[in-house]
């Protein structure tokens, strides 16, 4: 055997699973077709919104909880600064903010509501309509990606894993003893594979015929013209729902540009075709936004990334093994908001793939709720 675990895909969630995999002192083999910390996957754009009152469901509360001091426990290990508590306001109408509202009073999590004219005092860099309700939640913030998933990988080499970087792997084979990785030519034989291989994914298992599909997606930096209203300190992140559209944005990070994008509505896409170049039309829409609700920001985009979403028909991730597929647990798709979460089902899918049961019941993530083998 060339390891006990293999992790395919090196990204948000297989950075977590090699470094929770090492901690637990398995033989690790880890594969990356790109680099640790790369701008052609999820994990890219300087910043990703941590969150604990989630609206996609008050049972993810749990998972973020120990997610939240997993990001801390990696930055007391790496002595990197990854996770940032700046809080974040959601600007809704009030029947949209329910799930978090129901999730925050069933798990003692602390927030504040504040009408629109509350809200223009406290948080005036936004402009807010007459029925405008403001969810503030003091325990949120964002984690730096490339960071995490670099300081990720770091920490599992140091505890004895083996990252190849560029190098894709082709096919695996799993069977009742374990797994054949191919890499082209080259193969490898583990006892088990983590296959964390985001937008990718399908490619690898074809024979899965995985409901999901990826999603292009637009991120925008805007110029502030008053850069002190927009400082870690001033400027929560904030999620807004208008006319349809779904959108957010974090405060400055160097004390001149605010990254902001919309939450879906992008194109679906082939990964490996994928267009990566930025276009005016990618960007309008949100600089009227911009211009509309964030005057303080100049609305001409300054500049953009293209990333993707690899989305599920129920929203919610797929992680476990998988019937037929003996010695394969799935650590991903994770849906569109899976980044907040890396460490905690890194810590999960660590567990199952070295035998153990996982502290927390991952049941509602399995596989087999989607496809058949
Ligand atoms: C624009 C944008 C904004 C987002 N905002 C948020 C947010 O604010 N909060 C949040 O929680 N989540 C957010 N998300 C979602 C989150 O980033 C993703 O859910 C998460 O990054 C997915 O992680 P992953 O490991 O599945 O994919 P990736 O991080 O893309 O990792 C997959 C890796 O597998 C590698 N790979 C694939 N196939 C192979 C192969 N055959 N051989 C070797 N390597 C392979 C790829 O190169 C890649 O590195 C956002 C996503 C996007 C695109």
């Amino acid at each position: 055997m060339d390891a006990d675990v293999a992790v395919i895909g090196v990204g948000t969630m297989g950075s977590a699973a090699a470094w929770q995999l090492a901690s637990r002192g398995a033989k690790v083999l880890g594969f990356e077709r790109y680099a640790p910390g790369h701008d052609k996957g999820a994990g890219h754009g300087e910043t990703r919104i941590f969150r604990t009152a989630y609206g996609e469901g008050t049972e993810y509360v749990p998972f973020l909880q120990e997610a939240k001091k997993l990001w801390r426990q990696l930055e007391t290990e790496t002595g990197n600064n990854i996770y940032e508590e700046t809080g974040r306001i959601i600007i809704s109408e009030k029947k949209d903010l329910e799930t978090e509202i129901n999730g925050a009073n069933l798990h003692n999590l602390p927030y504040e509501l504040l009408d629109a004219q509350e809200a223009s005092v406290r948080f005036p860099q936004h402009k807010y309509e007459e029925n405008d309700m403001v969810y503030v939640d003091p325990e949120a913030g964002f984690v730096r990606p490339e960071l995490a998933i670099q300081a990720a990988s770091q920490r599992a080499i140091e505890l004895g894993a083996r990252i190849y970087c560029g190098v894709s792997v082709t096919a695996i084979e799993p069977d009742d003893a374990g797994v054949t990785i191919y890499c082209g030519e080259e193969s490898f034989r583990v006892g088990h594979v983590v296959v964390s291989a985001g937008a990718w994914a399908s490619k690898l298992l074809p024979q899965l015929s995985l409901p999901v599909w990826v999603e292009r997606q637009i991120l925008v930096w805007y110029r502030a013209k008053n850069p002190d209203a927009f400082t870690l300190e001033n400027f929560p992140t904030f999620a807004r729902e208008r006319e349809g559209h779904r959108w957010y944005g974090f405060p400055s990070l160097d004390g001149d540009l605010v990254k902001v994008a919309f939450h879906h509505g992008g194109d679906t896409v082939d990964p490996d075709t994928i267009d990566r170049a930025t276009h005016k039309e990618d960007t309008e829409l949100l600089s009227n936004f911009i211009e509309r609700y964030i005057p303080d920001l100049d609305p001409n985009p300054v500049k953009a990334k293209v990333c993707m979403y690899t989305n599920t028909p129920d929203n919610h991730f797929i992680i476990g093994p998988v019937s037929g597929l003996p010695n394969v647990t799935m650590l991903g798709p994770m849906a569109g908001h899976g980044f907040k979460f890396a460490p905690i089902m890194g810590k999960l899918v660590a567990e199952v793939a070295t035998g153990a049961t996982p502290a927390l019941n991952i049941d509602m993530f399995r596989p087999d709720r989607l496809i058949r083998v």
